[in-house]
């Protein structure tokens, strides 16, 4: 079984589901979306992190670093060539400016962690979400994740890009879901690949699997599309979407409006802007999710 790293377990959420939920964010993902709200998940290994604005200067860091990888010359701080993740340095780091993106953790520690929350999920109808990253990256011990949780009495929803292999899917994880969040970004299969790094054939192709289980008394499926500025928000993008939902015969959808943090979280990680997507620099203006809600109201998908 493929273990995964955890970015972490966020307790409390409002945001990830119905209810008070935790959420556990896996790192990896079989996609590489250009605007990625969380980059520091995209990788399946661990990665060393840094937060120049926490840095309160004292060097204990680059006294202790074994291969000479800090350097205040350096453009990100941490030379990623010359890194070993050692982790030496997080450790040592007073401040909390440099940290270690990404740690390992037994089923049985999430299920203790995340069991506190318990009363809190009964009484607001939440429970636990598996996000990431991509949790189907690991569908044996997420299958066993969501089973321990099933058998404590707790609810469970999947956030999926839609990418995996749907007979393993079916077996190993499918059995232990209330509720499914499913990524629907771009109908054109070229744009997918160019923004999304693959193409979305699959993809589609499962959404389709999903929503026919969901009409027969199956776990329930919502589509989410990011409105991402020029890229995910054209007309043409959501009324392709829009026609895709109804050929399916699906009524929900939900938009997920853009923000431009993600940028300045890249940095931490040791990536540098890229260029040509100024668009990305913008927040989503409200006359264009009004339009894009428009033209899903009008196809007959609520939102
Ligand atoms: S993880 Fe180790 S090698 Fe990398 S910067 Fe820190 S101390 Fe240096
Ligand atoms: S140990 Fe932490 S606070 Fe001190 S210089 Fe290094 S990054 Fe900055």
């Amino acid at each position: 079984m493929q273990k995964p790293l955890l970015l972490e377990i966020k307790g409390n959420s409002l945001d990830d589901g119905p209810g008070i939920r935790s959420v556990v964010f896996f790192k990896g993902c079989p996609l590489s979306c250009t605007w990625c709200h969380n980059p520091e998940s995209k990788t399946i290994g661990a990665e060393i992190g840094f937060e120049a604005g926490e840095c309160v200067g004292c060097n204990t860091c680059m006294n202790l670093c074994p291969e000479g990888a800090l350097c205040r010359d350096h453009p990100f701080f941490v030379d990623r060539s010359l890194c070993n993740l050692c982790f030496a340095c997080t450790e040592a780091c007073p401040a909390g400016a440099l940290r270690r993106i990404g740690k390992p953790a037994e089923i049985e520690t999430i299920v203790a962690d995340v069991l506190r929350d318990k009363p809190f999920f009964d009484t607001s109808g939440g429970g636990v979400t598996l996000s990431g990253g991509e949790p189907t990256l690991f569908m044996e011990y997420c299958g066993q994740l969501a089973q321990s949780l099933k058998e404590k009495g707790i609810r469970i929803l999947l956030e999926t890009c839609g990418l995996f292999d749907f007979t393993k899917f079916e077996t190993l994880l499918y059995p232990f879901l209330d509720a499914i969040y499913f990524d629907i970004k771009l109908i054109d299969p070229a744009a997918h690949t160019r923004y999304c790094g693959v193409s979305n054939g699959r993809i589609l192709e499962n959404f389709k699997e999903l929503h026919i289980r969901a009409q027969n008394g199956g776990v329930p499926v919502l589509p989410r599309t990011p409105l991402i500025p020029g890229i995910t928000d054209t007309e043409e993008n959501i009324r392709a979407i829009a026609d895709f939902l109804v050929s399916c015969g699906a009524t929900e959808a939900r938009l997920l409006p853009y923000h431009p943090l993600w940028q300045e979280k890249n940095r931490t990680i040791g990536i540098a802007a890229k260029e040509g997507h100024s668009a990305m620099n913008n927040w989503l203006e409200n006359r264009t999710l009004e339009a894009c809600r428009t033209i899903l109201l009008q196809a007959g998908i609520n939102l």
